[in-house]
Order: structure tokens, then sequence, then C-alpha cells
């Protein structure tokens, strides 16, 4: 999932203007920052089944990146982060709360994806996840819902140039093709090492395009 998360951090973006909608795509996809850095250090692990064509699906063992108890410590991190990073903006806490729900958003539309494979507290507890990815079709639909919603809440009543939302709306709609075609006709990686590093290219791309395009006139935090 990539373009689910990035229409939550849409929609909650629109509660919150003073933040740019850079920062709130960048903490909804933060787990996976944590993930893939992880698994370049070896500490967590991306395995790609033989049957990776047809299900598109790869197993993880992510217990510090994406396991309930470690997506609350990283959503507190981020929100205090934030609090800390905005020093001059009004209702600070909130912008912090509000971050740090997009951190966590992470994790409850993974659990709904993802097979059980989502730790509670830890490598050996009890895992979770509906395992929506088996139903590929709805696991689309739902994804292109969530992604549309959030592009329409946030750019309907931003103060940015036409230019800017156009130029939001194609960023986002491409993340949605891109993620699709992830769900559907892409070839197996070749290495969890090239997963890692392609998809931390993709992120950072992705959160600084957004961040540039989301830029209010006038307004440089
Ligand atoms: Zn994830």
């Amino acid at each position: 999932m990539f373009a689910g998360h990035v229409g939550a951090a849409l929609a909650i973006g629109r509660a919150e203007r003073r933040v740019n909608v850079g920062a709130f795509i960048l903490a909804a996809v933060l787990l996976d920052v944590v993930l893939w850095v992880l698994v370049l250090l070896g500490c967590e692990s991306v395995t790609i089944p033989a049957d990776f064509a047809d299900t598109h699906q790869a197993k993880f063992v992510f217990p510090y990146s994406h396991g309930l108890l470690a997506g609350i410590g990283w959503s507190a991190l981020a929100g205090v982060a934030t609090f800390l990073w905005y020093p001059r903006l009004q209702a600070k806490a909130r912008a912090a709360a509000l971050v740090a729900a997009a951190v966590f958003s992470h994790w409850l539309l993974d659990a709904l994806v993802h097979a059980p494979e989502l730790p509670i507290a830890g490598a050996g507890s009890a895992k979770v996840g509906l395992g929506l990815w088996n139903t590929m079709p709805v696991a689309i639909a739902l994804e292109g819902f969530i992604a549309v919603a959030g592009l329409y809440l946030f750019v309907s009543g931003a103060s940015l140039s036409r230019a800017r939302k156009i130029g939001l709306s194609v960023l986002c709609l491409l993340v949605l093709a891109l993620t699709v075609a992830g769900m559907t006709v892409a070839r197996p990686p070749p290495s969890a090492t090239a997963m890692a590093a392609s998809s931390l290219a993709t992120i950072a791309v992705i959160c600084i395009l957004a961040g540039w395009l989301g830029r209010r006139p006038g307004y440089h935090p």
C-alpha cells in the first residue's frame, strides 16, 4: 500500500493547512521508511516468495517498524518531533497530534491489507492482518477510494494556485497508478536490497514533490 497512505495524509492535511502536506505524507509512510532502512541494515527482512507473480505479496518480518506497540511508539516520537520542529506555530500540540495520527494511520491501513504478519508487541507476539490483498480487486478499490477521497478533501478549499492543485492531483494519481501496477502486473523485485533502495528513493521523491507543490505562498515552514 502506498497511494492509500498518501490519501490518508492528504485527508489529515486538510485539518491543518499550516503544516506542509509533504510532512504529513512523510509521516504517513514513516513506518515504511523505518522498515526499508532496517531491511538495509539487516534488522528486519522481506522475502519474495516463489508465487509473487501471482499474489504480488512479499513476506515481511518487521516487528520494529510494523508492530502495533512499535507503531504507537513511532507515532508518539513523530508527534514530539513535530512539536519541537514548529516552535512558533499556533496550536502546535494539535499539529503534533495530527502528525502522530498520520503515522499511526499507516499501521491501521497496513493491518487491513497485509496477511496476519503485523506483530502486536514484538517478534514472538501474536500477529494481526486482515489479508485484504488476498482479494485484490477489493484492495485496489479501497486504496483507490482512499487516495481519491484524500486528494479531493485536501485540494478542495486549499489556498493553492490552480497549477499547484493540478500538480498535486497528477502526482497523487501517478502514485495510485504505480501502486495498482505493483499489485497487479509488477515483476518480482530482484532482491530485498533493491526493493528497499527503490522504495526509499520513491518515498523521498514523492515527499519532496508533494512538499514543493503543497507549499503555500509566503509560508515556509
Ligand atoms: Zn507499511
